[in-house]
């Protein structure tokens, strides 16, 4: 655990008692605050008080005349699509509004580094798409090459939940944009921006509100390493701000699509390659085809991304190399989980908006592609012209209908899960690849996407029989 310092003797509103409610309140106990929980749910609440936390309904008169900060989980909107209430009150009260992220920043650094050979560092990751598995896969890399490294955040364990890092030692947390919009404290030694594409645009009142709370972890804490994917207009904005000349090899460009050349320091993967050039030399070329754990284009700019971080911590190509070839990958991204008769069945059920789905869709042949559930905001123009690779979509969720009719292949209505994967095999042939990837969201029909994925791993199980 990191003990939360800043608050000795204070009182510290936590609002949301989930996984990081809880570990936040243990987190400010322990560093001698006093944590004053609340959660709309009665059984959370009573959880709390078997651990002695006190509770208090923060939304009565007068309940902020005594406390110090609040703190709230990441899943409680902070100003749009509007306030919770409770925030709201914190902030007409004056009260400083944080996260388990900038707490965890505020206090992670400790009088004991002073006596480390080396000091810690954090890597922080933030992006659209492709998080997840660079920060996985770079904590595979730091643990592949004998380097402390802890996994936390959106993946792992909650950031104060881990253990204060050894000397030398690393923290990888990936962060996602309701987590960077709102802490106090974002200082990251080394940051790194994957790729941006609409997602979430509720939270954030649109595309530039969502860039500008991801675009805090650059501006906020001044990281000495900075590395972007260029690909969008958004990422090469945003390179361009933090360095100070096109030779500033604070600031590693990242592309999975274009070579990228000049006087800097630079990562991209083109034809299945990765190539890094630094100060106009190439200093490794790596062929990432064969690479199981990391299939398609998408995975090879998280491959980059992960590469440059590992090199921005000082690890040799050489090692890096060998370590994304050892790479297992994550559930419920671009998994292949069995082929049956010639089919390969793919659990990609991480593809909750249209840009992971369409990357998933270009990474395969042949493809009987199970997609729908819940609509994001904005529609599915974006799939249009992307699907040219689909054999035939088997749509699912309660709105299947609506969903099937969006699309420009054929495509058959099955609603559930079970239906589609019993279609797809039944009109698979040899070499074809029955992916799920839905461009959607789970909450139709599921608590979360790995639930949906679990299902259609089920489904397919099932086949044997
Ligand atoms: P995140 O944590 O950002 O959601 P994941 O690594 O969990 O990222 O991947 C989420 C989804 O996006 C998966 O469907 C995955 O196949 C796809 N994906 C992974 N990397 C990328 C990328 N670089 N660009 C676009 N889509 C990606």
């Amino acid at each position: 655990m990191i003990p939360v310092t800043g608050f000795e003797g204070a009182k510290v509103a936590v609002l949301g008692l989930g996984r990081s409610g809880f570990a936040t309140a243990r987190a400010l106990r322990e560093g001698g605050a006093e944590p004053v929980c609340w959660d709309d749910n009665p059984g959370a609440r009573a959880r709390a008080e078997v651990e002695g936390f006190v509770c208090r309904d923060l939304l009565k008169a007068g309940a902020f005349d005594d406390i110090a900060s609040l703190v709230v989980s990441p899943g409680i909107p902070h100003l749009y699509p509007k306030p919770n209430p409770v925030i709201r009150a914190a902030m007409v009260a004056g009260v400083p509004v944080d996260n388990d992220i900038g707490l965890f920043f505020r206090s992670v650094a400790t009088r004991g580094w002073e006596r480390f050979d080396q000091a810690p560092r954090i890597v922080a990751v933030t992006g659209s798409n492709g998080k997840s598995t660079t920060v996985a896969l770079l904590h595979h890399i730091l643990q592949e090459a004998g380097r402390e490294s802890q996994l936390a955040g959106n993946i792992g364990r909650g950031v104060l939940d881990i253990d204060p890092p050894g000397s030398g030692g690393i923290v990888v947390l990936e962060l996602s944009s309701y987590q960077t919009d709102l802490a106090r404290a974002l200082t990251p030694d080394v940051a790194v921006f994957t790729n941006l594409s609409p997602d979430h645009l509720d939270r954030h009142a649109g595309m530039g509100g969502y860039f500008a709370a991801k675009r805090r972890l650059f501006a906020e804490g001044g990281p000495d390493r900075a590395i972007i994917g260029v690909d969008e207009d958004e990422g090469l904005y945003l390179a361009g701000q933090l360095a100070e000349a096109s030779s500033d090899d604070r600031v590693i460009r990242v592309s999975a699509s274009q070579k990228l050349t000049g006087p800097g320091w630079q990562v991209f993967a083109r034809k299945g390659f990765l190539s890094e050039y630094r100060k106009g030399r190439q200093a490794a070329s790596i062929d990432l085809r064969q690479m199981q754990g990391l299939p398609g284009a998408h995975n090879h700019q998280n491959a980059c991304a992960a590469y440059a971080a590992a090199r921005a911590l000082g690890l040799a190509p050489r090692l890096i190399e060998d370590a994304l070839a050892s790479y297992p990958g994550l559930p419920h991204r671009s998994q292949t989980i069995a082929t049956h008769a010639g089919v390969r069945y793919v659990n990609d059920s991480k593809a909750t908006n249209l840009d992971s789905a369409v990357k998933a869709l270009s990474a395969f042949d042949n493809i009987r592609w199970i997609c729908g559930g819940l609509e994001k905001d904005g529609g599915l123009e974006a799939l249009r012209g992307q699907t040219g690779k689909v054999r035939k979509a088997y749509v699912i969720g309660r709105e299947a209908a609506g969903f099937a009719m969006q699309l420009d292949v054929e495509a058959e209505v099955c609603i559930t899960m079970a239906e589609a994967v019993a279609r797809a095999s039944a009109e698979a042939e040899t070499g074809d690849t029955v992916l799920l990837a839905p461009a959607a969201a789970s909450f139709d029909q599921y608590d979360n996407f790995e639930q949906r994925g679990e299902d259609f791993i089920a489904e397919v199980a099932k086949l044997r029989g």
